[in-house]
């Protein structure tokens, strides 16, 4: 390991059979957490070439059980890079899955400031997650989308090492990144992806270029594996949706499906995350026929049935309920809104969130939009609920800044 170690640090490529030792090692505790730190900063300022990516990826996603589907439907799974006020894969799933997808997501859970789709859905009463490999892949054949927690028994090496990556400063790496993601992609078992890769400053990967390098990874690795892969590169610059939190996303995706709510941030990217999901399950859907689904009411049902399918009840789901305890956060002065800070607002969120799953944070306000002073920038909910705990995260400056694309690129 030490010669692997010192290989990488004077940037030399690693062939593909030690990257399957060095993680057959790592789970057998032949090679300590020690020198895996110092295995992945090499990596971080060393980067990886496509073929040890590869090599890692395939090492990685064979650690532990691996799920199949046999043909001959197409099975498509959805991924977001780690977002806030991510609502995408609550509305573009049931939208894809009503349009005839047949969608198996397996879901983390929050990483950081960013939120897990699992979190949020087990917010609501009686959602369960843990789903065995037979009731997940019987429900996506019945139902269209199942979405399970991903189980540490899939690409438990990835599990380990991403453990060590938060403690060490090394999840920023996009080689790390790529392995990481697909490893559990592969072990998932589904023949298509669709990745939803955010840059800002919310996201791992600060720059547009980063984001771009990773979108490209992501769909040239899955292809070495013999899969189908898109990826769109969205900003996160901003939280996506209004609402920050668990359960309070939910009651945002909720009403969002049921036509209560529009939200154009919402709505363009999860339009095309549908969109791809139908063009990789080779459905010839246009956007016209997911946002029929949509707005006629078919994609709020297939939500319905999925959380039905999943242990809870379509009055569960409808009878959550923003907490009684409000707190609204005030400008304090007159301008323009030149950020809002997501990082911030997911950390405080998770925090109010984690004994109320319901509480969080709804911001009244995006980034360009005109503020007197006083007026009011976000809504904190629940019983841990502080104004001042979010005044932070809104900047106001004398003009407007420019106006910046929400979805960027299709790899
Ligand atoms: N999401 C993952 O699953 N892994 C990473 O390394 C980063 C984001």
């Amino acid at each position: 390991m030490r010669r692997a170690i010192e290989r990488k640090r004077d940037g030399d490529e690693l062939p593909a059979a030690l990257w399957e030792d060095i993680v057959a090692s790592y789970l057998e505790g032949a090679v300590d957490d020690s020198q895996v730190a110092a295995l992945c900063m090499a990596i971080f300022f060393r980067g990886m070439s496509i073929e040890e990516t590869a090599a890692l990826t395939g090492a990685m996603a064979r650690s532990g059980e691996r799920l199949s589907f046999p043909p001959p439907v197409r099975i498509v799974d959805k991924h977001s890079t780690g977002g806030v006020s991510d609502i995408v894969s609550l509305v573009a799933l049931p939208i894809a899955a009503a349009c005839g997808a047949h969608v198996a997501k397996l879901s983390g859970r929050a990483l950081a400031h960013t939120g897990g789709t699992i979190d949020k859905l087990q917010a609501i009463p009686g959602f369960r997650s843990e789903l065995s490999a037979e009731e997940f892949r019987a429900q996506v054949e019945r139902v269209g989308v199942a979405v399970a927690a991903q189980s540490e028994r899939l690409a438990p090496a990835d599990a380990r090492l991403y453990r060590l990556r938060d403690r060490t400063g090394t999840v920023p790496c996009i080689g790390l990144i790529v392995a990481s993601i697909l490893s559990k992609k592969l072990a998932g078992g589904a023949h298509a992806y669709a990745f939803d890769v955010k840059f800002g400053r919310g996201a791992f990967t600060r720059s547009l270029e980063q984001a771009r390098e990773l979108a490209t990874k992501l769909v040239s690795t899955a292809a070495l594996f013999g899969r189908d892969a898109r990826a769109l590169v969205t900003d996160m610059n901003e939280p996506l949706g209004r609402s920050i939190g668990t359960g309070i996303e939910v009651i945002e995706a909720r009403d969002f499906l049921r036509g209560a709510i529009d939200d154009l941030r919402v709505r363009e990217v999860a339009l095309r995350v549908a969109g791809e999901l139908l063009d990789l399950s080779g459905i010839d859907a246009s956007e016209r026929v997911a946002l029929e689904a949509l707005e006629g009411g078919a994609a709020y049902r297939k939500f319905v049935a999925l959380v039905e399918a999943q242990g809870s009840s379509r009055s569960a789901l409808e009878s959550m309920s923003f907490p009684d305890r409000v707190r609204a956060t005030r400008s304090v002065g007159a301008g323009y809104v030149t950020g809002v800070d997501p990082v911030a607002l997911g950390r405080v969120a998770r925090e109010w969130s984690v004994d109320q799953a319901t509480a969080g944070i709804v911001v009244s306000v995006r980034t360009g939009d005109r503020v007197q002073r006083g007026d009011v920038m976000a809504y904190g909910y629940g019983e841990a609920a502080q104004a001042d705990a979010i005044a932070g995260a809104f900047t106001i400056g004398a003009s407007p800044p420019a106006p910046r694309p929400l979805v960027y690129d299709d790899e």
